[in-house]
C-alpha cells in the first residue's frame, strides 16, 4: 500500500485498492523480490506514450528463472544483464480483478519470465535492465468537481499519473525496493515522485528532473504537468509545491502549513524521514499520500479542511506507513493511529469540548454502523471500504491509542511512540511490536489490554445498576453498581472487558473525578465525600470505547442509513418526473442491502418497529403527512415552504433533511428529506452520506446550505441525587 487516501470525513472517500498476486503465480513470483529500481523514462503526454529503461536488482538465489509483472500495453523490448541480452517470455495476459465491482478500471498485467543462464544462476543478486514502451490510456473515471477521478494511470497532455497499480515499472508485488527515476518531460512540465530532487536539466526542448530515494518503499507514484513550482527549506527539509498557475496564491498557506506539521511531528516523534514534502496538484480530484508528497485535485485544493487536517494527516503518514510499514498480518494499526495523532489531536489541540465530541463521534459512528454481524477485530483490519471498515479499523483503533495513553500517561505513550518508530523505520511492524515497545518502556504487562482490543470484537456497553447515597458519620458515602454488558462471540471464552472507567462526583463547590478499573459484569464501587453529592456520571468525557446508549447520540443521517433493517419509503402522490427521481435516490440509498417500499405499503407495525428514510413532501407522501405533526421544535413543514431556525424556505431550489426520534420506538429514528422542486434531487441525494453526523441538512440546488446537530438533553449514565 503505498498511497493511502486522505479524506476522512470529507466529500470524498478514496482508496487506493490493495494489490495482491494471481494466486497462480503467487509462489513463484515470490522468489525474485526486485530490491532497487534505477529508472530512465521519457513521457510523451501528447501521444499518450511512455518508453522508459529500468535497471533492477532481483534477488534470485539460485532459481532458474525471475519474474515480475508490468502493464499488459507495455511491448517488453528487451530483458538483459547490462552485458548480454536474455531470453525472456510474456504469458498470457491476466486479467487484474483487483476489485472485482470496479475491475474495468484496473489495468490488465502481463507476467514476464526470464530464463537465466547457469553463470547469473549462482549470484544472489542480479542487476537487470527491462527496455519497454508503451500506452497508458486509462483515464480519469471523472475530472468533474467533487468527482472523485479514479485511475490507475494516465499519460495525458493535462498531466501525467502513475500508479504502482498500472505496473509503469516491472514490478513484484510484497516487494519493498529503494527508486531512482530519470524522468524526461517536453519543457513545460515538471515531473514529481518520491524522494529527494538530485538533478534538473533542461536540455533542448527538454526537461530532465531525476529524483531518488534511498531508503525502501512499497511502490512509486510518477507525476508530471504544466506546473510551477515553489520551495521553501526548513532544518534541512526541502518543502514544494506544484501547483497549477491558478493556484499560486494557495502556494504559501501550503508551504507555511507543511512547516508547521513537519515541525510539530519531528518534536513530537523524531526526525522526519524524507528530504522533502511536496504538495503537488492533480488534474482530477484526489487525496492520495505518498512518500514524501501528497497528491491533491484542483478542486479539494481549494476546500479548508483540507490545510487544516487532511495535510497534517498525509504528512503524519510519513512517520506511520511510510517509513514504518504495516505488517499486514496482524492487521492495519497505521490509519488509527495516525488519525489519532492528526485528525484528533488537533481537536485536542483546539480545545476540550472538540476533543470530546470527537470522541463521542467515534463511539456514535461505531455503536450506528457496526452490529455483532458485520464487527470484525482489529486484527484482520486491512483497509477502509465502507462506514463499517472505517468505523472500526479508523475510529476503533483511535479510541484504543487514546485509552493505552490513559493508562499509560502522555510521557509514556509519547516517548514509546518515538522508541517504536526508532527501531521500526523501514521495516514491517505489527501490533506485537507496538505492545513490545510499550510493555518494555512502560514497564506494564499489557497483554490482557492489547489481547482484548486487538483480537476481540465488540465493545462493551454500560449502564447503572443500583445507585444508593446516603450520610455517614464523617460525610455522605456514595455506593453505586456498574453493570457492564459485552457481546459474546466466542460464548465459552469471551469474558467482561477491562477497562479504567472515569466517573465524576459533583459535589457542592467542586467536582470529584474519579478512575475506577471495571472488568466484571457488576462492579459496586463507593464514594466518600464530604459535602452531599448532587449527581454522578459514568465516561463524563467519553474516554472509554464502549456502544452508546441511543439517547446519548444525537438522531443523525448514520443513525438511519446503518440501520440495515430500516425501511427507504417513496412517494406515490407526485409528478413523474419526482416520483422517478425520488425512486432512483431510494434506490441509492438501499444499496441493494435495505427495503424499499411506496408509502402506501408502509403498515403500522414497520412504523412502530423500523428506522425510516421517507422521501418527498406532504402533499407527495403519506408518511411526510404524518410525521410533521412530531417533528422537532423549531421545525415546520408546509406544501411549498419549510422553516428551519426561524429561517423560512420556499424556493423551488430548497431541500431539506430531518432526522428526529420515532415517538413510538425510542431507539429507531426516522428521517425525511423533502425538496419543493425536482431538479437537484439527484445530485443532492447522492451527496448526503458524507454529512453522516447531522441532524438536518437544507440545501439550494446541491449546495449546502445550513446544517446541524440535534441537542442531546438526557444523559442516561449521569444520576441526580435528589435534595
Ligand atoms: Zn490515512
Amino acid at each position: 500500500m503505498s498511497a493511502r487516501c486522505l479524506f476522512n470525513y470529507a466529500l470524498f472517500f478514496i482508496c487506493i485498492p490493495f494489490l495482491t498476486i494471481p494466486t497462480v503465480f503467487a509462489s513463484e513470483v515470490h522468489t525474485s523480490r526486485i530490491l532497487s529500481h534505477d529508472i530512465e523514462i521519457e513521457l510523451y503526454p501528447k501521444e499518450h506514450k511512455l518508453n522508459a529503461k529500468d535497471r533492477i536488482q532481483v534477488q534470485c538465489a539460485g532459481s532458474e528463472k525471475i519474474s515480475f509483472f508490468i502493464n499488459d500495453s507495455f511491448d517488453v523490448l528487451s530483458v538483459g544483464t547490462p552485458d548480454k541480452k536474455l531470453d525472456f517470455n510474456a504469458k498470457n495476459r491476466i486479467s487484474w480483478d483487483v476489485n472485482s465491482d470496479r475491475s474495468k478500471s484496473f489495468g490488465d498485467v502481463q507476467y514476464v519470465e526470464v530464463i537465466l543462464p547457469p553463470d547469473l544462476m549462482q549470484l544472489t543478486t542480479i542487476a537487470l535492465d527491462v527496455v519497454y514502451e508503451g500506452l497508458i490510456l486509462s483515464k480519469p473515471s471523472s475530472i468533474k468537481e467533487e468527482d472523485v477521478g479514479e485511475t490507475v494511470g494516465t499519460v495525458d497532455e493535462r498531466g501525467v499519473y502513475l500508479s504502482p497499480a498500472c505496473f509503469w515499472y516491472p514490478d513484484v508485488p510484497d516487494s519493498l525496493s529503494t527508486f531512482k527515476a530519470k524522468v524526461i518531460t517536453p519543457n513545460g512540465y515538471e515531473a514529481v515522485t518520491q524522494g529527494k530532487l538530485v538533478n534538473k536539466d533542461i536540455v533542448k526542448d527538454k526537461l530532465y528532473t531525476t529524483w531518488e530515494e534511498k531508503n525502501v518503499s512499497e511502490g512509486c507514484h510518477l507525476i508530471a504537468g504544466k506546473y510551477m513550482v515553489k520551495d521553501i527549506k526548513v532544518n534541512g527539509i526541502n518543502i514544494y509545491t506544484y501547483f497549477f498557475p491558478e493556484e499560486q496564491g494557495l502556494s504559501e498557506i501550503y508551504l507555511g502549513a507543511a512547516r508547521r506539521y513537519l515541525e510539530m511531528y519531528q518534536r513530537l516523534l523524531g526526525e522526519y524521514p524524507y528530504d522533502k514534502f511536496a504538495v503537488v496538484e492533480n488534474f482530477f480530484q484526489t487525496g492520495y499520500g505518498m512518500p514524501s508528497f501528497t497528491l491533491l485535485g484542483n478542486y479539494v485544493i481549494k476546500l479548508p479542511f483540507i490545510v487544516e487536517t487532511s495535510l497534517g494527516h498525509e504528512i503524519l503518514h510519513n512517520w506511520w506507513g511510510n517509513s514504518v510499514f504495516v505488517d499486514e498480518r496482524e492487521g492495519n494499526w497505521c490509519e488509527g493511529l495516525t488519525t489519532y495523532m492528526a485528525d484528533y489531536y488537533y481537536k485536542e489541540l483546539s480545545d476540550k469540548t472538540s476533543a470530546q465530541d470527537y470522541r463521542r463521534d467515534i463511539c456514535r459512528k461505531y455503536t450506528n454502523y457496526v452490529t455483532e454481524k458485520n464487527d470484525f477485530p482489529l486484527n484482520s483490519f486491512v483497509g477502509r471500504r465502507d462506514q463499517v471498515t472505517q468505523s472500526v479499523g479508523y475510529g476503533k483503533t483511535a479510541m484504543v491509542f487514546h485509552m493505552l495513553r490513559k493508562i499509560v500517561g502522555d510521557d509514556l505513550f509519547f516517548k514509546s511512540l518515538r522508541k517504536f518508530y526508532k527501531e521500526k523505520i523501514w521495516q514491517s511492524a505489527g501490533w506485537t511490536d507496538i505492545k513490545n515497545v510499550f510493555e518494555s518502556e512502560c514497564n506494564m504487562n499489557l497483554s490482557w489490554f492489547f489481547g482484548q482490543w486487538i483480537n476481540r470484537t465488540g465493545a462493551p456497553f454500560i449502564d447503572f445498576g443500583g445507585v444508593n447515597m446516603r450520610q455517614v458519620d464523617d460525610g455522605w458515602l456514595t455506593e453505586l453498581e456498574i453493570i457492564q454488558t459485552y457481546p459474546k462471540v466466542q460464548r465459552e471464552i469471551d469474558s467482561p472487558y477491562r477497562f479504567h472507567l472515569p466517573i465524576i462526583l459533583e459535589l457542592q463547590n467542586e467536582c470529584d473525578y474519579k478512575i475506577v478499573e471495571v472488568n466484571e459484569s457488576s462492579n459496586v464501587v463507593s464514594f466518600k465525600s464530604k459535602s452531599k453529592p448532587a449527581s454522578i456520571t459514568l465516561d463524563p468525557e467519553y474516554d472509554v470505547f464502549r456502544r452508546l446508549h441511543i439517547e446519548e447520540v444525537p438522531p443523525s443521517i448514520d443513525s438511519v442509513l446503518g440501520d440495515s433493517k430500516g425501511i427507504i419509503v417513496y412517494p406515490t402522490e407526485c409528478e413523474s418526473s419526482s416520483a422517478s427521481a425520488y425512486k432512483e435516490f431510494a434506490e441509492f440509498l438501499a444499496d441493494g442491502k435495505k427495503i424499499i417500499k411506496a408509502d402506501k405499503e408502509v403498515t403500522e407495525t414497520d412504523i412502530a418497529e423500523k428506522s425510516l428514510f421517507v422521501l418527498g413532501g406532504v402533499l407527495e407522501n403519506k408518511l411526510t403527512k404524518k410525521f410533521i405533526k412530531i417533528l422537532p421544535e423549531n421545525l415546520i413543514i408546509r406544501e411549498n415552504e419549510f422553516t428551519i431556525n426561524e429561517v423560512k424556505y420556499s424556493k423551488k431550489s430548497n431541500m431539506l433533511l430531518v432526522i428526529f426520534r420515532n415517538p413510538e420506538n425510542k431507539l429507531k429514528n426516522i428521517a425525511l428529506f423533502l425538496s419543493l422542486g425536482t431538479d437537484s434531487i439527484i445530485d443532492t441525494g447522492y451527496k448526503i452520506k458524507h454529512y453522516g453526523k447531522y441532524s438536518y441538512l437544507v440545501f439550494d440546488g446541491s449546495k449546502n446550505i445550513d446544517k446541524g446537530v440535534f441537542k442531546v438533553v438526557y444523559n442516561p449514565l449521569k444520576r441526580y441525587f435528589s435534595e
